[in-house]
């Protein structure tokens, strides 16, 4: 067997963190530096991949005999045995795969008991409670876990004793409930799977760390990939490690903390603890664990020890980490640690804190927040001055800020049902579990009633930048009967609520919410990013509003201003309906001349906002029955309105339809047909340059061609823009240029032909990939979810580039364009210009500039960042790789010539 297989936590190298994982990696680190962590192993990655590429249910022999040496490693460093019935090893078997993915997979705690073992533990430690708490607590884990049976049969049993008891904690009950429980929960083992419970712990061990393995392929853990785009291929390794307890009674506990505060990155540590318990308590929201500074005054040296590993571990890691403990009979151990994670708020507090504390490099600040994250700073507040006269309804934990204003839905089912069809959900549960993710990702935020900042809701929903209010204890969830308590008042699923994430209140009804305020921190760190890009970002705009919250968000210039938007304008729009319903030239000159000063106007709005900077107005492009109503309704009081018969107008409705209007009557192939309308809104354009100048203002108008194929359609309607600049004599006046999408394929494959006449380009990737892919636009919704499911296209294609279709179309345009015209400016103004993926393929495929939406801008910006120092660090390995493939091709040759000589 080759090497890598299973490692000891002090023999492994921590910087392979694709072989270890994450956890093992940061086990085997911490271990190696001195941090009290308890002794274990790790089957790495290989072994995930050894499985399930063998799809066998059994550890390989050689592999398992290395197990086996490692149980006998961990047995002397403890000096306890595993399956001794008088000094009982007891095991964790953890999940960790390369990229964290927290509560995802499955653990299994306290392997090693059985009916012998168990007296052993009971001994040992002279506390039967612990003991027996452990044993069922076990059987309980392993029986989900390894068995695949249902948590809920056994949490009805515990619930039944513990009304039998009169106890509220699962920690109250006393020995003998304890055993009777174990007893019960083997009876419901053998009933459900018609054997009994394994006793042999080898057996365990070996059951359990399969069922570790297996738990990658859940579909929990394959939806959490896909929603974090992590790879399938990376599998996970396993941890096998010493148990420590921290249910040992009152001078024992567990706990997760932060090195920073994760939702607003404050530079203190942040966590819960909770007493007498072990860890899945805390993680799963099962118990509300109380703030860790009463660590401090129960014990004030632990929470000193505390801190100082906390610091410690973050000063090595150069990152906020999130580390779990146990404090067993009053020492310490650490369980894990990992980088945490945190809202973009605290990441950006984070990054600028770390650098100015001498930490870490601008550069890597600037890496640290993934432009993803810069979305959720978008996220709006509750409107603090409408929520004073709101109803409050409770007040739970502050999860994971922002405002969610949404229906109630009280299953994950029903939240992905009900945001499928277009409604804003809140997700209500008594506790979430990792099951709910889906639901989760469906909802705009999510409130529970247990469970603390740690706990699965909160971590997700942070990761996610979702709103989340957790622990609510003033609501009780009623699932079943289609409603939550808030004392008297009941709460249907259905209900309009509002959360308040960054207080943790709950509003009933709708609160109005506020657009974000974005602090010193923001503007530093993307002065920073914008060091580093090469691309430049304008904007997807046209209202003088929209210009304006991109031009303060960053954006350089207008990357598309569709000016159909302008015509759907009420006043407007009746206008264009004459246009369109004119039966001569003359009444659509006359209608157009109505139209006329209404664009002149609409673009004086834009030119203003983006003084001295580019405004891409592109021509009419959408099919001319957009304008129409279909319906009859509508259809009447038109011709009342028009004083046009209907029939006519009917007729006329009849005479635009189309079997495929996106591959119609639309675009350039508009004004071909209708140069008038291509010439109106030219002169509208260039009269509002010409107005502006006069105001002092700089229009950089840059006219675009829409649907361009060949570049004679480009042609004829620049002559048509010609003649008008020619009659308005704008030459030396305004810099203005023409330029053309590039939305078809064949205009693609043609750009050096169209790149000899045009002044800019830009990729209008949604009509692109439309084509490209023959995926409509408008219908693709209805089985794109199944390709992604099945792994077809990895991302929806009209959310991120299909690098592999539209991606070398656009790389073989921008080579063939610039082959002509190598200045010649390209840019994306499609949908994609606002992920992140796709500005890094923008950027690597040489374009100059992206443009999206006005709040995508910041993140697209970030993205820029990314992509020109990820190229860079890139291509800096490449060549560190070639100098040492170099030298070490110099060495073999000086090592060959020296043995020749020796030889000789
Ligand atoms: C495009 O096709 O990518 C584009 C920006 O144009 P529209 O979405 O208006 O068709
Ligand atoms: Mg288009």
């Amino acid at each position: 067997m080759s090497e890598g297989y299973v490692l000891g936590f002090d023999e492994a190298d921590f910087t392979q963190r694709e072989l270890l994982g994450n956890k093992g990696a940061n086990l085997a680190k911490m271990i190696q530096e001195d941090i009290p962590v308890p002794p274990g192993f790790i089957l790495t990655t290989k072994v995930c991949k050894l499985t399930s590429e063998s799809r066998s249910d059994k550890i390989p022999k050689d592999v398992w005999d290395e197990v086996r040496t490692q149980i006998q490693r961990v047995e002397e460093w403890t000096g306890f045995r595993f399956g001794d019935p008088k000094a009982p090893l007891l095991f964790s078997v953890r999940s960790g795969a390369p990229v964290s993915m927290p509560g995802m997979m499955d653990t299994v705690l306290n392997l090693g008991l059985n009916d012998q073992t168990v007296k052993g533990l009971d001994e040992k430690s002279g506390n039967p409670r612990f003991a027996y708490d452990c044993y069922r607590r076990f059987i309980q884990m392993f029986s989900s876990v390894v068995l695949g049976m249902e948590h809920s049969a056994f949490e009805t049993c515990l619930e039944k004793y513990r009304l039998k008891d009169g106890v509220d904690q699962d920690c109250e009950l006393p020995p003998g409930t304890l055993r009777s429980l174990v007893q019960e929960y083997k009876g419901l083992v053998l009933k459900k799977t018609g054997d009994p419970f394994p006793e042999e712990p080898l057996d365990q061990l070996k059951a359990g760390i399969l069922a570790v393995f297996d738990s990658w392929n859940t579909a929990r853990a394959k939806t959490y990939r896909r929603i974090h785009s992590i790879p399938d291929s990376l599998g996970t390794a396993v941890n096998v490690q010493a148990m420590v307890f921290g249910n040992l009674g009152d001078d024992s506990g567990t706990g997760v903390l932060f090195s920073r505060h994760p939702s607003t990155g404050e530079n203190q540590m942040f966590g819960e603890y909770l007493q007498n318990a072990q860890g899945e308590d805390v993680v799963a929201g099962i118990r509300t664990p109380v703030d860790i500074a009463v660590l401090n005054e129960i014990h004030p040296a632990l929470f000193q020890q505390l801190r100082a590993v906390s610091k410690r571990l973050e000063k090595s890691a150069r990152d906020m980490q999130d580390i779990e403990f146990t404090i067993q009979e009053e020492v310490l151990f650490i369980l894990q640690t990992r980088v945490g994670k945190r809202t973009a708020q605290a990441a950006l507090k984070i990054a600028v804190d770390m650098v100015e504390e001498g930490l870490i490099t601008q550069k890597t600040a600037v890496l640290r927040v993934e432009p993803d994250q810069i979305d959720q700073l978008m996220h709006k507040q509750v409107d603090p001055e409408k929520k004073v006269q709101a109803q409050l309804l409770a007040r739970g934990l502050p999860a994971a800020p922002g405002a969610a204003v949404g229906k109630v839905v009280l299953t994950p089912k029903k939240a992905c049902e009900l945001a499928a069809s277009g409604v804003s959900v809140i997700l209500v549960r008594q506790e979430t579990s990792p099951e709910d993710i889906e639901g989760l990702h469906a909802s705009l935020g999510v409130l529970t009633a247990r469970g603390g900042m740690t706990s699965h809701a909160a971590v997700v929903a942070r990761g996610m930048g979702k709103c989340c209010v957790a622990g609510c204890s003033d609501i009780k969830v009623l699932t079943d009967e289609g409603h939550f308590c808030v004392g008297d008042l009941t709460v249907q699923e259905g209900a309009w609520v509002t959360l308040d994430g960054s207080t943790g209140e709950v509003f009933l009804g709708r609160v109005p919410v506020k657009p974000p305020k974005l602090d010193q921190n923001f503007q530093r760190f993307m002065s920073w990013s914008d060091q580093y890009r090469k691309l430049k970002v304008m904007t997807n705009a046209d209202t003088p509003t929209d210009a304006l919250v991109a031009k303060n968000l960053g954006a350089e210039g207008i990357g598309l201003c569709r000016t159909e938007h302008m015509f759907f304008e009420p006043q407007r729009l009746r206008w264009v309906r004459e246009m369109i319903l004119s039966s001569s030239e003359d009444e659509r000159a006359k209608a157009l001349s109505q139209i006329l000063p209404m664009q002149k106007e609409a673009f004086k709005g834009l030119f203003r906002v983006m003084d001295s900077l580019p405004v891409i107005v592109r021509l009419l492009d959408p099919p001319l029955h957009e304008f129409l109503p279909t319906d009859d309704v509508n259809l009447q009081s038109l011709s009342q309105e028009l004083e046009v018969e209907y029939k006519i107008l009917q007729a006329k409705v009849d005479e635009l339809k189309e079997a495929n209007p996106m591959l119609g009557y639309r675009g350039c192939r508009l004004g071909l047909t209708h140069p008038e309308i291509n010439a109106m809104q030219a002169r509208a354009i260039f009269e509002a340059a010409l107005d502006c100048l006069e105001e002092g203002i700089t229009a950089l108008p840059y006219i675009e061609v829409p649907l361009v194929g060949d570049v004679k359609e480009f042609s004829l309607i620049r002559k048509i823009i010609e003649d008008v600049a020619c009659e308005l004599q704008v030459e030396s006046k305004i810099d203005y240029r023409i330029g053309t999408m590039i939305e078809v394929p064949r205009a693609a494959l043609t750009a050096d032909k169209i790149a000899k006449v045009a002044e800019f380009m830009s990729f209008g990737t949604n009509d692109l990939t439309q084509m490209d892919l023959g995926f409509s636009r408008d219908d693709a919704g209805k089985f794109l979810p199944v390709y992604v499911e099945k792994g077809i296209y990895e991302r929806d294609p009209f959310q991120s580039i299909d690098k592999e279709g539209v991606g070398e179309l656009m790389r073989i345009c921008v080579g063939k364009a610039r082959s002509v015209n190598p200045n010649l400016q390209i840019g994306i103004c499609g949908e994609h210009g606002g992920d992140p993926e796709s500005v890094f393929f923008c950027h690597e495929i040489g374009l100059n500039d992206v443009s999206c939406s006005p709040y995508r801008v910041p993140v697209a910006r970030l993205a820029a960042a990314h992509a020109a120092l990820k190229m860079e660090e890139g291509a800096e390995r490449r060549k560190a790789g070639e100098r040492r493939r170099e030298t070490g091709g110099r060495r073999q040759v000086k090592e060959k010539k020296e043995i020749g000589s020796r030889g000789s």
